[in-house]
């Protein structure tokens, strides 16, 4: 599969397995526990302090994101959604050594209305243990519904209003329009819903999927007045994304979409965990012991072959799991 270069004598190096006695490479006393990349062996204290410079340097390096910036975080309960969020607690609090000092914002999509036959009882629990993880955090968070994005033009604009400040005529406008916006709501919840089953591919659905997920963080942002919008992608799946737009023929937008910063829209995107690989991210949660919530997506549970998506997935999870340098070569 891997065609070795010209002078490249030995091939693409093998998974290792830590020889028990090993000691850590950084600080040479502790037993190692892990190894990251291709033969980084790490004990618990100097891994912990590589993730956590790697997370900060990323974000320090691009010199991005300013001090008292709102920046509005994407959360979606998953694992690496999970160690972002872990990482930023961490980096925003008193204790931290180079204080981050942005101010984070909590958002959530419920994607039930897509998702929700998938899923138990439609995914309530879930979404219930979501709000609880993000309101322990003590940011600002609000939980938007995926077909909030195809009836933007009604949503959004009108301020939160004190009822009992207005007079009575008033108040009736209010809750009349508020009446809209559900109505609206439950229309458009009907409408995705026919749009996903009218939709015959499973990549082509999932390919849907993330654009009205992107493009309702994006007005979210903008009507609230963030100016970056931080999404959890670790390396790993960026890899997967990349290899699958290549294959999909979108070869032109491969650096915008895995590039630490994406400046598209009016909102920029932020990766600050994108040189994290998905075996990190599991190592870092593990160590903290940092909650997380499954929620299944559109090829959850379906055969390999079910989306260009889900094939590259396993294709480039397959080749990682022999070849750690897999991901950091794609990337
Ligand atoms: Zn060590």
């Amino acid at each position: 599969m891997c065609s070795v270069q010209d002078g490249d004598s030995e091939g693409p190096l093998q998974k290792e397995r830590i020889d028990p006695g090993r000691k850590c490479m950084k600080c040479r006393t502790e037993n190692a526990i892990l190894i990251t990349r291709v033969n980084d062996a790490f004990c618990r204290d100097c891994f912990m302090v590589y993730v956590t410079h790697k997370f900060r340097a990323t974000i320090g390096k691009s010199k991005l994101v300013r001090d008292g910036e709102k920046v509005l975080v994407a959360f979606s309960g998953g694992p690496a959604s999970s160690c972002l969020l872990h990482l930023i607690t961490e980096g925003l609090s008193q204790r931290a050594h180079k204080k981050l000092r942005f101010l984070p914002g909590l958002i959530f999509i419920d994607e039930s209305s897509v998702l929700g036959d998938l899923v138990d009882n439609g995914g309530v629990a879930e979404v219930k243990k979501i709000v609880e993880l993000m309101a322990a955090t003590g940011y600002p968070c609000q939980t938007r519904h995926l077909e909030e994005a195809i009836c933007l033009s009604q949503k959004g604009q009108l301020p939160e209003v004190d009822l009992s400040t207005l007079t009575e005529s008033d108040q009736a406008n209010v809750q009349a329009a508020d009446l809209h916006i559900q109505d609206n709501l439950d229309r458009a919840r009907v409408e995705i819903k026919s749009l996903f089953a009218s939709i015959k591919s499973l990549t082509a659905k999932e390919d849907m999927l993330n654009r009205l997920r992107q493009r309702l963080l994006m007005e979210v942002a903008q009507v609230e007045g963030y100016s970056k919008v931080m999404t959890a992608h670790c390396g790993t799946r960026l890899a997967v994304n990349l290899l699958s737009d290549i294959s999909q023929g979108r070869g032109a937008q491969v650096a915008m979409d895995t590039a630490f910063s994406d400046t598209r829209s009016s909102v920029m995107l932020v990766r600050p965990i994108r040189d994290f690989s998905s075996k990190e991210v599991a190592m870092y949660n593990s160590l903290h012991g940092v909650e997380s919530v499954f929620i299944p997506t559109l090829t959850t549970k379906t055969s390999e072959g079910s989306s260009i998506e889900h094939l590259t997935e396993a294709f480039v999870t397959g080749l990682q799991a022999d070849y750690p340098s897999t991901v950091s070569n794609i990337m």
